[in-house]
């Protein structure tokens, strides 16, 4: 489902942030993504989004070279991606429904069952009926949630987040790690970065180690 073939990602002015990188990741298991600091985990999940490209390589997802996918294909990608990244922000401007609704706004869903799958969606990760709160008002962790409700939101099938526990506090961070198990339960294929896998060694992640932008390590 996820698969790469020698990827190297070399950035303008030359630094290689991967080289050559391989592995598999088939539907409906949850992948843990481990490694320092540098090591090429956000761009590794950059390239499955199609936000950046690979310099040589190919990158497949559900069977599809997004590669070189041309830039109006990338909408139809991303339907069924959920994307938790360092740059998806909440819009602090907008009540938590506004915010988890954003991806129903773009695709266009009928307003009537967009606002019951935004429900749903705040159901699925324990932020029932806190539609009208501000992010502001939230803590780090409920914040965090509301960013993962707003990935699920379009039902993708596949849910990918980056280092989605930086900033939480132990025990907030094993529960969206519980959180993330939950949704690979439900069939959700899930790749998550973090540079504490021990957060989810208990659910017995897939696990694809990089170091300086090599594969260190690809096991189940
Ligand atoms: P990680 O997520 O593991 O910390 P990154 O993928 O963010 O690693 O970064 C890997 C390396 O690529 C780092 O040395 C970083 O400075 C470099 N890098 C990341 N993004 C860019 C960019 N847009 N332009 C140039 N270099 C970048
Ligand atoms: P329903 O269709 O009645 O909402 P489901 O059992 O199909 O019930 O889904 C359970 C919950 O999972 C729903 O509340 C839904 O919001 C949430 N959910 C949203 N997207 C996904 C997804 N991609 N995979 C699994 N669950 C999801």
């Amino acid at each position: 489902m996820i698969v790469f073939e020698e990827v190297v990602k070399r950035y303008p002015g030359g630094y290689t942030a991967l080289a050559g990188v391989s592995f598999e990741i088939p539907a409906g298991e949850l992948a843990v993504l481990s490694g320092h600091s540098g090591a090429g985990k956000s761009t590794l999940l950059k390239l499955i989004a199609a936000i950046e490209r690979p310099t040589s390589g190919t990158v497949r997802i559900s069977g599809q070279d997004v590669s070189g996918l041309r830039r109006r294909a990338i909408p139809y990608l991303r339907r069924n991606l959920g994307l938790v990244l360092q740059e998806s922000r909440l819009l602090y401007d907008r009540n938590v429904f506004d915010n988890v609704m954003l991806p129903l706004v773009i695709t266009g869903h009928p307003p009537r069952d967009a606002a019951k799958r935004v429900a749903a969606a705040l159901d699925r990760v324990g932020l029932a009926g806190r539609e009208r709160e501000m992010p502001a008002g939230l803590s780090g962790g409920e914040q965090q949630r509301v960013a993962i409700a707003r990935a699920i939101v379009n039902r993708p099938s596949i849910l990918i987040a980056d280092e989605p526990t930086a900033h939480l506090d132990t025990a907030y961070a094993a529960e969206i790690a519980t959180l993330f198990k939950s949704f690979n339960a439900a069939g959700v294929t899930v790749l998550v970065s973090t540079h504490d896998d021990r957060l989810f060694a208990k659910h017995q992640p897939r696990r694809i180690v990089l170091g300086k932008g090599l594969l260190i390590e690809a096991a189940a």
